[in-house]
């Protein structure tokens, strides 16, 4: 094979997708994974879309994801450039020249009102509306009045008869369109910029691309691609169409879908970890051999294997996303994991009057529970806010007529306690079961709903040692 040299092709419109983001992680584990390239080409042709920064928060949020281009508008390589359409008309107008002068595109002066009209009486003899080619029959002559008037105008594609244009996706085996359910599409347009099916060919034909990965949403745009291909004699890649990402009701992900955070950028606001993101990611339309779907960076480099990129759907599922962030959250340091969730906390609460030493001793408790650095808000309340409300199953702990007792019992023992340590207050527990004959979930669960007004939480012992005596003394 010849090198790998794989793009990532974003129009600058905003943050980075998380579509957009499944998209250049397939193509950078493809590209490493077979010692290639990795190049980030801007797509900004359709200029009324395009934001100002759009093309910095794609950079971004692929740098937060560990994925650094080998090639991109801020790391050109001369030969290969430029590395944003806008800068590259001059490159797409020798195409059309050529293809002018070829005989395999023209130019159209059709108003937007002939068009329409034309389409309409299309539509009403019940076929599919296709452009008629009543500019491909004008003269050299006509052409030339006509532009010497200053009439607007596009340029298109003259599509062969009858040809089949068929090609092997990487995904999906072989697909074939026939040309004649093509009309002939519009290259420039009147403002004399390109349209994308034909600027991504020239792109990717200048800048050697070998292998496109890319959303199914582009797998009618092929045959149009194809034929410039064919046009110009120019090889063209290798393609692979990759699914849909969903959501749990199936549907299609949307970017008005509010179920589902869309952008890498929220990601890394809330504290998730970028290599649980790139993780996560890489599992939506791949898969490993064997069950373990834990995979650091390189890892996942070392085993990508293009064979097992999906063909069905796949879904975006919460549950895995909380899983398997808990899963890094959890192996990382203790000192990561207090960078990563100490400023929620102290965004989100009065922390004037406590120590750093106590805060982190909050965050150590529930190092094992968290998945993301928010989180730590919601997971930690109880050591926070003194209003609490009992779920139903709570209330039925505080029914139970044993819990008065522990409770009572457990208060007299700590108020006694001179050392306020994780020992004595487990001597003292030790001594609220002698007591009171009360032991096993009676006791431990009793006092923990007493205690915390939560069924579950991290070990008891040490979160009655943090909460402080006064504290536990007063809810007991
Ligand atoms: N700019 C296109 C998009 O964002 C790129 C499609 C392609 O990879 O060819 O969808």
């Amino acid at each position: 094979m010849n090198k790998v040299r794989v793009r990532y092709a974003p129009s600058p419109t905003g943050h980075l997708h998380i579509g957009g983001a499944r998209t250049a992680l397939f193509n950078y584990l493809f590209a490493k994974h077979h010692n290639g390239d990795f190049i980030v080409r801007i797509e900004d042709t359709d200029i009324e879309r395009n934001i100002a920064g759009g093309e910095q928060e794609q950079l971004d949020g692929l740098a937060w994801l560990q994925m650094i281009p080998d090639e991109s508008p801020i790391n050109p390589n001369p030969e290969c450039g430029p590395y944003r359409q806008m800068e590259a008309l001059d490159i797409y107008n020798k195409v059309v020249a050529e293809l002018l002068e070829k005989g395999h595109a023209y130019k159209c002066f059709c108003t937007s009102d002939e068009l329409a009209t034309e389409k309409e009486r299309q539509e009403a003899l019940g076929y599919a509306p296709k452009y008629n080619r009543k500019c491909s029959e004008l003269t050299a002559q006509e052409v030339a009045e006509k532009e010497a008037a200053g009439t607007p105008f596009v340029v298109r594609v003259k599509v062969p008869e009858n040809v089949v244009y068929e090609f092997e996706d990487m995904i999906r085996g072989d697909v074939s369109f026939e040309s004649k359910d093509v009309g002939d599409w519009v290259i420039i347009k009147s403002n004399g910029i390109p349209t994308y099916n034909f600027a991504v060919v020239v792109d990717d034909y200048r800048m050697k691309i070998s292998h496109v990965f890319r959303g199914e949403e582009h797998l009618s745009n092929t045959p149009k691609q194809l034929m410039i291909y064919q046009m110009m004699e120019w090889d063209a890649p290798i393609f692979g169409h990759m699914t849909l990402i969903v959501n749990e009701a199936r549907k299609k992900l949307s970017k008005r879908d509010e179920s589902i955070m869309q952008f890498v950028s929220q990601y890394k606001e809330e504290g998730y970890l970028p290599e649980a993101m790139f993780n996560f990611l890489s599992l939506l339309g791949w898969s490993p051999v064997g069950e373990e779907e834990v995979f650091s960076h390189d890892t996942l480099v070392e085993i990508f294997d293009e064979n097992r990129l999906s063909k069905s759907p796949s879904m975006f599922d919460k549950n895995k996303l909380i899983w398997v962030n808990n899963t890094y959250v959890k192996a990382t340091s203790l000192e990561n994991v207090i960078a990563l969730a100490k400023p929620f906390l102290l965004e989100a609460y009065d922390c004037s009057n406590r120590s750093d030493e106590w805060i982190e001793k909050v965050i150590a408790l529930y190092h094992d529970q968290m998945s993301y650095g928010k989180e730590i808000v919601e997971l930690t309340s109880l050591f926070f806010k003194e209003d609490f409300t009992l779920d139903e199953a709570g209330q039925e702990v505080m029914a139970w007529e044993t819990t008065p007792v522990v409770a009572s019992a457990f208060k007299q023992k700590l108020s006694e306690v001179e050392e306020w340590s994780v020992e004595n207050i487990k001597a003292a527990f030790k001594a609220t079961q002698k007591e009171t004959g009360i032991k096993g979930k009676p006791l431990f669960m009793g006092l923990r709903v007493a205690i915390t007004a939560q069924e579950h939480g991290p070990d008891l012992m040490s979160t009655i040692e943090v909460l402080g005596k006064d504290v536990v003394i007063n809810r007991l």
